[in-house]
């Protein structure tokens, strides 16, 4: 048995071009240094990906990570994380869904499912066997609908198979959205993954972890969550555009005059409302709303502020039956809202400009589900803006670079950096491109420690610590919305993780580790080819004061930003130019068993570039 319980102590890895399936076994000590989801998935893609290879290649792996915490019915800990090289940013992409998967899946008796190469036609693997699928075209809710008798399932809507770098992979109608993984799937021709297993996970402690999962449900019900489960997300959208950090028109303002009619609180009062939650969730933030259809239909979606922010104030669109119209399409072709929402926005303002024909206009909410659907089946000019907005605006030339909201080719979610820098910084210096949910540096901006409108050390401190305490959820892996449940995470979470897995783990083991993962995903951009200067905003931030709203004249200086960026290096223990030194990198080649040679390897000293960091 592996010593460390709580896992496996293996990853399955399935060839899909040679047909192998083989059990790869994992140091113990490997998974007490990264954890589980993120933290191991990012080392299994480091060992799994051969040096500078093409996202789409068949060589690139397709990784689906397990957590110790999955299956032990602790609150939110029913998640998997799923990672990859993004097809948008060339570099570490890890993405995560809340879904009964993630238990069906570690019950394989794996701590994660590793697919290379690629299929020949499209396919399904469904418990070890690789089939031929009857589902390609169809939505992923739809082959779930299909295949669900034989277990749990995973899988690419049309976007995924026509490899938009922005497609998702679903699960029992959640998304890992950000970052394009279901293009990655789809590039593989693998439609679906259906798991049930019955291995059970060991677990050191059961009435420990018993205890504890029942403590952190009570304060996971009371008031520390209560407007995840009141209104959702959607909550902040009012309050954004009056605070003015509500990105309208592809960021051209930060207050949309139309936002009362997006607002959560006036839909709760005025449309069909239910609430849900994922798979072993005692919050319950998922909030479903009523909309007509263009047929005149009554139908439901789920609803995030992202989403509507994307697909609303962004594209200038204030009609919520369009805005629910639009996200429920993105559900159903399988298309990260985000940046969907944002490679529109800026082909609207590309458009305005002359320098676009065709395209799309701001506040045409009666267009965005074709305009979705032309990008989903790369049709016209769908197929350009399938490609994202960096693609898109090296296309152009000029300066429409400048305009496209996105960092390292990731488009840029729903804050507006000039009014929330300790965000701004967060979303320059992301790993995964410009991110809410890797960084988490909102939760300084909104809090006393720092001033959200001049960015300082003090707002540094609190990104590179938001930075840590969402690695440690990610990899554990547990929802961000519990977070505010605990008292002290770190030494909370190690409690937890102590009872189950039977290692002492610390406050001090686990803030190492958060910082570990941190690293890791660093290095895996840095052997891409991740360049310093990728660590950055477009200039329209910081060139262009806010023009009018509650936050008019509100700037954030070049110099500034490059300040902060300099102290989040300093503070992370890396060069001026956010490089790991020579020890470090050997460091965690020694702790982690990894190539060293291989994680030394500087391809943007040879030229080669993340594939999507130049521009
Ligand atoms: S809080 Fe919301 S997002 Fe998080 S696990 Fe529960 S329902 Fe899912």
């Amino acid at each position: 048995m592996n010593p460390v319980q709580g896992f496996h102590g293996c990853y399955r890895r399935i060839d899909l071009s040679r047909g192998t399936d083989e059990l790869i076994p994992i140091d113990p000590e490997v998974l007490t240094r990264v954890l589980g989801g993120v933290g191991l998935g990012t080392w299994i893609l480091h060992r799994e990906a051969p040096l500078g290879v093409e996202p789409f290649a068949a060589e690139a792996p397709l990784i689906f990570a397990f957590s110790p915490l999955v299956g032990t019915g602790v609150t939110t800990s029913a998640k998997f994380a799923v990672l990859g090289k993004s097809p948008l940013t060339g570099g570490v992409c890890d993405a995560l869904a809340s879904s009964h998967f993630a238990i069906a899946g570690k019950a394989l008796g794996i701590d994660a499912l590793v697919f290379v190469g690629a299929c020949a036609s499209p396919s399904e693997w469904v418990n070890g066997t690789l089939r031929p699928t009857a589902s390609w075209g169809r939505s992923a809710e739809q082959v779930a609908a299909t295949l669900s008798e034989e277990g749990r399932v995973a899988a690419i809507g049309v976007a995924g198979e026509r490899r938009v770098r922005f497609a998702t992979i679903s699960a029992d109608g959640r998304h890992a959205g950000r970052g394009g993984l279901g293009a990655v799937m789809g590039a593989k021709q693998l439609k679906a993954v259906v798991v049930r297993g019955t291995v059970e996970t060991p677990v050191a402690d059961p009435e420990r972890v018993s205890e504890l999962a029942a403590d952190l449900r009570r304060r996971a019900t009371g008031a520390s969550t209560a407007k995840y489960s009141e209104l959702g997300t959607i909550g902040n959208l009012l309050s954004f555009d009056r605070l003015g950090v509500l990105p309208t028109r592809n960021f051209q303002q930060s207050h949309f005059e139309g936002a009362e009619r997006l607002a959560g609180e006036r839909w709760r009062a005025e449309r069909r409302h239910r609430r849900a939650s994922c798979a072993h969730c005692t919050i319950g933030c998922e909030h479903r709303y009523g909309y007509r259809t263009g047929d005149g239909e009554e139908a439901q979606v789920r609803v995030e502020y992202e989403s509507v922010f994307a697909l609303g104030p962004l594209c200038g669109v204030d009609d919520p039956d369009r805005v629910l119209a639009a996200s429920r399409r993105c559900d159903e072709l399988g298309l990260d809202t985000i940046s969907a929402g944002a490679t529109l926005a800026f082909a609207m303002e590309c458009g305005e400009r002359g320098e676009l024909e065709g395209a799309p206009r701001f506040g045409e909410g009666d267009r965005l589900v074709e305009w979705l659907d032309a990008i989903a089946h790369r049709e016209g000019l769908g197929d350009r803006l399938a490609e994202g907005s960096l693609r898109l605006a090296r296309s152009l030339g000029g300066d429409a670079i400048d305009r496209a909201p996105q960092v390292k080719g990731l488009e840029l979610p729903g804050y507006e950096p000039r009014t929330m820098q300790a965000m701004a910084l967060g979303l320059a210096v992301g790993t995964r491109g410009a991110d809410h949910n890797r960084s988490g540096a909102y939760e300084a901006d909104f809090s006393e420690g720092a001033d959200r409108l001049r960015g300082d050390a003090r707002s540094v401190r609190l990104a590179i610590e938001s930075e840590d305490r969402a690695a440690l959820l990610d990899s554990l892996v547990l929802c961000k919305f519990v977070r505010a449940a605990f008292d002290d995470l770190w030494a909370e979470s190690a409690a937890l993780l102590s009872a189950v897995t039977g290692v002492a783990f610390d406050a001090n083991s686990l803030r190492a580790a958060s910082r570990r993962v941190v690293e890791l995903r660093k290095a895996f951009n840095l052997r891409e080819g991740g360049r310093p200067e990728d660590d950055r905003l477009p200039r329209r931030f910081l060139d262009e004061p806010i023009p009018s709203g509650p936050a008019a004249g509100a700037t954030l200086p070049a110099e500034r930003l490059a300040e902060m960026i300099r102290g989040y290096n300093r503070g992370r223990g890396w060069d001026a130019q956010g490089r790991l030194d020579e020890r470090a990198l050997d460091d965690l080649a020694e702790a982690l068993g990894l190539d060293a040679r291989i994680l030394k390897s500087d391809r943007a000293s040879r030229g080669a570039g993340q594939a999507g960091s130049r521009g």
